[in-house]
């Protein structure tokens, strides 16, 4: 049973947080009001809100009316307008064709609900269910393949865009299929959850974090919770992927900055906003841009700014906004060492001020990062960091002596928190055990942190990963229909310009470009895969990806066999999943990984290092028994991984009908996040 961990509740403020009456505008009964709104399942607010802000303009007859200037454009000018005219049509077609494929892609998903909820009421079986939204029922095999094919848009090489951004069909076509999943059940007594993270996916993602969050924020919405997501307001996330954008508020937020050669405190004006992003309710923070930098980036992680100190002022403006809102979530989940410095201030400020109901739990993705910072550069959240300068509290005992001392982040979570799990239960076993937490090993051993630390194992958000509704795919599939999957090898064959030839086995890597993921043996999985008489797709980028980029630009150029793109692309990853045979995922250390579950569900068999998570979800076919499903290594150099390579390709080649089966086999595995969500839910119930 969960624990019930306490902490200090009379440690002196310092220095008392800023008051409801720093809040600027709209007022605070007002605030309230809409804060609570979607509790309250205010639909009349929402239709305001919507009509507000998203609806069209109204077009005023004078606005219709010819207007006599337009007779004395010059030629010229004209000529310049149509021009201009004619490049906004463009742009308005792309926006357009993009607006289609999401309505096509919610109708989709509307209907499967539709039939989930027919299928419940009328008691009828669920392959009757999953034949209500397929747009097949009826057809015979010959004939949806044809209409599969006929849809398909072929990459050409001659294309302006990449294949990947654009539609690869003329028509969407759920082949429908899959495992039925009923409706998660309502849970009683919904809690408010409030996130805070520094990704979401797909739009603010750098890897598996974002995953976690939408998944995880989704599936305890749809048991009935009311979760909200607080992220910063990244400058590059784009305005048309929040829905029902609104200003919230506008308040100050005591922050520190440097002046002189030091830090000093000030108060930084703060904006936030509200909507939803890919069915999830964010709140995103902005500094106001014309005193601050931070959170301007054209990518996550990519802006000009001391990252430390903004995430510092991130998890200060986070707590404020809830307090100055008048919030109580039941719980503030914070995620990684960007969101760590959240359970110091709330359990030393802001439990005494007012916000004081929610239980803090943290959730640890990675602990190769956890967060290190100067006493005086933590006042960039506000107070100076040596409040937090003890062994108790956050000081790293490896700078004791040093000038100056420091703080480090994950370690004042880890102690500040009701409750500290990490993403899957080996990683959890092996920061106790192993080397995985590094220096915070000795900590994690102690009483006080093992008593409160669990691993919950990662799911995956199962709307936006498949197979069956894929818009991004130039043909969907699933167990019952798997013959698209080929459709999918042969599509990115051709637009990656490869060797179309279906007998060769595709084998993928989709990964960050780290240390972590264990560079050494994705490049060596490349030459040995060609050796073996297979073919190989890379896609991926990260601080150490020059090597891979020389050889993408040499040696692997236009090659039949290797295809290498380094670079992010969601929509790319999405066709790499879908044509991928076998998903290579070599890593030293992996907390959880997802890569190897979206292989799962996209009926590939993944081929993984046994370290972390991916031995807590991956089985070898010559030993997992009835689990098995892909293959599995445990050293960590070439010869130990060329074994796993070499049996995977020889199944490939030598047993295509047992291939075809375990393909369908992981098609239909639960790689999903409702039984993981119902243990946070317990956690969360119990801390
Ligand atoms: P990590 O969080 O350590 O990067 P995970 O396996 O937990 O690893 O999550 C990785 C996520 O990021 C997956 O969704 C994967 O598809 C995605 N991803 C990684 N690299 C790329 C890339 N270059 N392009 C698109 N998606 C990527």
């Amino acid at each position: 049973p969960v624990q019930h961990t306490r902490l200090p509740a009379n440690t002196p403020l310092y220095p008392s947080p800023s008051r409801r009456g720093t809040l600027r505008s709209p007022q605070p009964p007002r605030r309230r009001a809409t804060a609570m709104a979607p509790l309250l399942s205010s639909t009349h607010n929402s239709a305001v809100a919507l009509s507000r802000h998203s609806g069209p303009k109204q077009l005023s007859t004078r606005s219709l009316a010819p207007r006599r200037s337009r007779c004395h454009v010059v030629p010229r000018r004209a000529a310049r307008m149509a021009v201009q005219a004619e490049s906004q049509v463009q742009v308005d077609e792309a926006a357009l064709a993009e607006e289609l494929r999401l309505m096509r892609a919610e109708n989709l998903k509307l209907r499967s609900k539709l039939a989930a909820i027919q299928a419940r009421r009328e008691g009828i079986s669920e392959a009757e269910a999953v034949a209500r939204v397929s747009d097949i029922a009826g057809l015979s095999e010959a004939e949806v393949l044809r209409k599969l094919e006929a849809g398909i848009v072929w990459p050409k090489p001659s294309e302006p865009t990449p294949f990947w951004d654009r539609s690869p069909r003329t028509m969407e076509l759920a082949v429908g299929g899959g495992k039925y999943v009923p409706p998660p059940p309502q849970d009683q007594n919904p809690l408010h959850i409030v996130h805070l993270a520094a990704e979401l996916a797909p739009f603010a993602k750098v890897g598996g974090l974002a995953d976690v969050v939408t998944g995880l924020a989704k599936a305890c919405g749809e048991r009935g919770h009311y979760v909200e997501v607080i992220l910063p307001y990244y400058t590059c996330i784009p305005d048309s992927v929040i829905e029902n954008k609104k200003h919230e508020c506008e308040f100050t937020v005591p922050k520190g900055y440097h002046w002189d050669g030091e830090m000093r405190l000030g108060n930084q004006i703060t904006h936030v906003y509200s909507g939803r992003i890919a069915g999830v309710n964010v709140l995103l923070l902005q500094p106001d841009h014309s005193t601050s930098n931070f959170f301007v980036c054209d990518r996550i992680y990519g802006g000009g700014y001391n990252e430390v100190e903004a995430y510092l002022y991130f998890c200060r403006a986070a707590l404020e906004f809830l307090n100055v809102t008048q919030r109580q979530p039941a719980v503030l989940h914070l995620h990684e060492w960007q969101a760590s410095a959240a359970a110091l201030l709330y359990w030393e400020i802001y439990h005494q001020s007012g916000l004081a109901r929610p239980r803090v739990m943290l959730t640890i993705h990675s602990m190769a990062n956890t967060g290190e910072v100067r006493q005086d550069e933590f006042l960039a959240a506000g107070v100076h960091g040596d409040m937090f300068a003890t062994i108790e509290k956050a000081l790293d005992e490896r700078t004791i002596g040093h000038n100056p001392e420091r703080l480090n982040m994950l370690k004042g979570a880890i102690n500040y928190s009701n409750w500290v799990t990490t993403v899957s239960p080996s990683y959890a076993a092996e920061a106790i055990q192993g080397g995985a937490a590094g220096w915070l090993r000795e900590h994690f051993n102690t009483d006080m942190v093992r008593n409160k630390f669990s691993g919950v194992l990662n799911g995956i958000d199962t709307e936006e990963w498949d197979p069956s509704m894929d818009g991004m795919l130039p043909a969907t599939f699933s167990a019952e229909f798997p013959a698209g999957k080929a459709l999918c090898k042969k599509y990115l064959q051709q637009g990656l310009g490869l060797k179309v030839d279906a007998a060769k086995p595709l084998v993928v890597c989709v990964s960050r470009l780290v240390p972590q993921k264990g560079i050494h043996l994705i490049k060596h999985s490349i030459f040995r895969t060609q050796k073996l008489g297979g073919q190989f797709v890379l896609l991926g980028s990260g601080h150490a990806d020059g090597d891979f980029r020389h050889l993408a630009e040499t040696e692997f150029k236009d090659h039949p066999d290797v295809a290498m793109r380094i670079m992010y692309s969601e929509r790319l990853a999405h066709l790499v999943y879908a044509a991928a045979d076998i998903v290579v995922v070599p890593s030293m250390f992996e907390p959880c990984g997802l890569t190897q579950l979206i292989a799962i569900r996209y009926g590939a068999l993944p081929l993984v290092r046994r370290t972390g998570g991916l031995g807590d979800t991956v089985f070898d076919v010559d030993a997992g028994g009835e689990k098995g499903n892909g293959f599995v290594f445990d050293g960590a150099d070439e010869g130990s991984m060329d074994s796993a390579l070499e049996r995977a390709v020889k199944y490939y080649v030598d047993k295509p009908e047992w291939w075809a089966e375990q393909s369908k086999k992981n098609m239909l595995a639960d790689c999903g996040w409702q039984s993981s969500a119902a243990e946070y839910i317990n956690i969360y119930r119990n801390i």
